[in-house]
């Protein structure tokens, strides 16, 4: 089977993993601050809090800007779970905004007539789907318009730019979220990171990410008046101020990824070749390609094409079953997310986001990874081309 997706893990990735497995500290040791570090260096963004995985990063992040009861967060139907349900384990709810014909993303021309019409969320979680940046800038306008704040899901682009700016930076957000999930660009087993210009954001994330404990005594509260004369606390002392949770990266998986992350812009250069091969491969077949726009460099974490011409879920079912019948992991990003039976319990129906349905039932995800071989893209080029009915 030539899979959607895979991992690389070089001889230096293992040495590194294993300098931490014989070292003391597998966890709150110095890896971590070292991987945050590097890459909040590398997209130019103040701080990073790393994660056990970008789930939990999304969950601190809207924390840590306060989203509960009462309060909505906006996101695009077209990915991960993980994006919506960051709400809901706040006691939030969820609007999903429909997405762009062209670029998959959340349509910003959509999410400005929403906000117009309704009360304005508390958060909106533009998803920078297969790589490609969403209009990030423009949703940043509308949040001083309109008053939201903004939490990027970047699980898909790490490496990418749009006008030269790299996303992660937070020059348009207020935090941004990647993942390390193997499948993604590059990995740490499991983990995630949430990138912030805000000092005191960073701050509320690291009290979340650790049980709401903080070990700093220029914050302690000192309610039972341990404070000695000279100012120091007993040895012994911390505070939990604010309910928290474990969601620590350990060292051994910071170790892998900051090893990995050494191969980022040699990843995304070589996923780029890829997608241009398939591009220009399946030029004139009746497939709607991913479609680049000039100001944006996308990270291509996914290849996906969509079949074009009248809805048929049964020939789109053809298809991926005749490429996967052929050994080639296709794979389908994504069925919406308001479709979900969970979501569909909270009163989401078919015909709410017209675009993301059609999406979800004409898209197919090609293999696509740094390691594919060139013969094994040739194969699913001939497969899909011939499943299609294109000789
Ligand atoms: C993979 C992914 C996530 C979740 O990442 P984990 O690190 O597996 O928790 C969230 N959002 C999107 C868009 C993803 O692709």
């Amino acid at each position: 089977m030539i899979p959607y997706g895979r991992q690389e893990v070089t001889q230096a990735d293992i040495d590194a993993v294993v300098t931490v497995l014989k070292s003391e500290y597998l966890t709150q040791g110095q890896m971590v601050p070292r991987f945050e570090d590097a890459l909040a260096a590398r997209v130019g963004a103040r701080y990073a809090v790393a994660f056990n995985s970008a789930t939990s990063a999304l969950h601190a992040a809207c924390l840590a800007m306060d989203l509960g009861p009462g309060d909505e967060l906006w996101t695009s139907p077209n990915t991960f779970v993980a994006s919506a349900n960051c709400a809901r384990y706040c006691g939030a709810g969820v609007e999903f905004v429909d997405i762009d014909r062209d670029t998959w993303n959340m349509s910003t021309a959509r999410l400005r007539e929403l906000l117009v019409r309704r009360p304005t969320p508390k958060i909106v979680v533009p998803v920078h789907f297969a790589g490609q940046p969403t209009e990030q800038e423009r949703i940043w306008e509308l949040s001083r318009e309109f008053g939201f704040r903004v939490l990027e899901d970047a699980s898909h682009a790490i490496g990418a730019r749009r006008n030269g700016e790299p996303v992660g930076s937070c020059r348009w957000s207020d935090i941004t979220v990647m993942s390390f999930h193997p499948v993604k660009i590059i990995t740490s087993g499991e983990g995630g990171m949430a990138l912030t210009n805000s000092a005191q954001l960073a701050e509320r994330l690291r009290l979340i990410r650790s049980h709401g404990i903080s070990r700093d005594p220029s914050k302690f509260q000192d309610c039972g008046g341990l404070r000695g004369e000279d100012g120091s606390f007993p040895a012994w002392y911390y505070e939990q101020q604010t309910l928290g949770f474990n969601y620590r990266m350990t060292d051994i998986h910071a170790a892998l990824g900051l090893s990995q992350l050494d191969r980022v812009d040699q990843y995304v250069e070589r996923r780029n070749e890829l997608a241009g091969r398939y591009s220009s491969a399946l030029q004139g077949v009746a497939l709607q390609l991913p479609r680049v726009r000039a100001e944006n460099y996308s990270a291509m974490h996914l290849y996906a094409v969509r079949l074009i011409g009248p809805r048929d879920v049964r020939r789109h079912r053809q298809v991926f079953e005749a490429l996967r019948g052929a050994g080639i992991g296709v794979n389908l990003h994504y069925a919406p997310v308001h479709l979900q039976p969970y979501y569909r319990a909270l009163g989401f129906m078919s015909g709410h986001c017209p675009e993301a349905e059609a999406h979800g039932a004409s898209a197919i995800t090609l293999p696509l990874y740094p390691g594919l071989h060139e013969s094994d893209q040739d194969r699913v080029i001939d497969t899909l081309k011939s499943a299609l009915g294109h000789g």
